[in-house]
């Protein structure tokens, strides 16, 4: 391991070597007290990387009160991630390069180089300014990234204080900071390594992220990564109601009483119109090469039936478009309309499905030997 930044080794390296030998010295210290503010500032940490970094200011799937912001901005440092503008620059690479080397967690490189390794072994990346003008110009942002040393050091020590009320200095220090910084860094960790590697790839088949109900659990609900890869700009990474989700409820749940707004989501018929045109182009690049007759004959199959899906896609948008606007007796009709239209939605769906997975298992076969 050829290490660059020496910093965020020591620092990293350094907190585990303490954790491990103050840990058994002082848990039997340990009190109600230290459990509710180690799971309190571990729920709100981990929130404010998923609510707040992730996908308020690296994807701005919603908008927020400047309230709100400065909320997310001061409680994430209690997770010790790097600011949000210098979080959001290195994830938003990573999903306009995943897995190819310009990622910085790329999961090619191996588990451990895309969990923590990156960290150390490569260069700092630099910021972007084209990638995050956004992130530039929102003063609150700036604030932070210009004082973040001394906003994780403030917050943390703020933690600690509140420990030192209710038990030892020592078990304060070892329950309510420590340990859930080693909880939460690992946590987080998980969604660049465990979420590229175990899982399904229902939506993108082709890249690594993967879907993981039980990783969800240790994330806050980013364990659905393999349709986060694919629709990133959609405030939900677990987009069934049963997927367990807690960001999108707690985003939802502050929609509802007015903290945020323009929640950004995909209904069914979007993300299926997303998954047949990403679909398309990546079965018509892997026939690129060939020039037989029933590559030929693919193409136009995967350009007809893409087609026909687009169609009455397109048609169906903008019924359900007039119906909002429609007198009752043109209602009438449009909804009969619709009816009709969404089974030969369903029909044609059913037709690219079945291309789509012959498409599948010619490409396993013809990689198999
Ligand atoms: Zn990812
Ligand atoms: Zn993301």
């Amino acid at each position: 391991m050829h290490i660059k930044n020496w910093g965020t080794f020591a620092t990293i390296a350094g907190y585990h070597v303490l954790l491990l030998v103050l840990l058994p010295l002082y848990f039997s210290e340990f009190n109600g007290a230290t459990f509710a503010l180690y799971f309190g500032t571990f729920i709100l940490s981990g929130f404010a990387i998923t609510a707040g970094h992730h996908r308020l200011f690296a994807h701005k799937t919603y908008a927020a009160s400047p309230a709100y912001e400065w909320f997310w901005l001061f409680m994430s440092a209690l997770a010790g991630q790097m600011s949000a503008l210098s979080w959001s620059n290195d994830h938003r690479i990573h999903h306009s390069h995943v897995d190819t080397k310009k990622d910085p967690y790329n999961i090619n490189q191996g588990f451990w180089y895309a969990h923590v390794m990156w960290l150390f072994v490569r260069e700092a990346i630099p910021l972007d300014e084209r990638l995050v003008s956004d992130l530039l110009k929102n003063k609150r942002v700036m604030f932070q990234h210009k004082h973040y040393k001394w906003i994780f050091l403030g917050v943390n020590a703020a933690v600690f204080g509140v420990g030192c009320l209710f038990m030892s200095p020592m078990a304060s220090f070892v329950g309510c900071v420590l340990l859930r910084i080693f909880t939460i860094h690992h946590c987080t960790w998980f969604i660049n390594s465990l979420a590229h590697i175990w899982g399904s790839r229902t939506y993108s088949k082709e890249q690594t992220a993967a879907d993981n109900a039980v990783l969800a659990v240790l994330t806050f609900g980013e364990g659905y990564h393999n349709y986060h890869h694919t629709i990133a700009n959609d405030y939900r990474n677990g987009i069934r109601w049963y997927h367990f989700d807690p960001t999108k409820w707690l985003i939802w749940t502050s929609s509802k009483i007015g903290l945020v707004s323009n929640l950004r989501w995909y209904n069914n018929l979007r993300i299926q119109q997303t998954l047949v045109k990403n679909d398309k182009r990546m079965f018509l690049d892997r026939i690129r090469d060939e020039i037989d007759e029933t590559a030929q004959e693919l193409r136009q199959k995967l350009e007809e039936l893409s087609k026909n899906y687009e169609i009455k896609a397109a048609e169906l948008t903008k019924a359900y478009r007039e119906l909002k606007v429609a007198t009752e007796e043109r209602r009438q009709i449009l909804l009969l309309e619709i009816k009709q239209l969404k089974k030969e939605l369903r029909a044609a769906w059913k037709n690219w499905v079945s291309l789509a997975e012959m498409m599948e298992k010619r490409y396993t076969l013809a990689h198999s030997h």
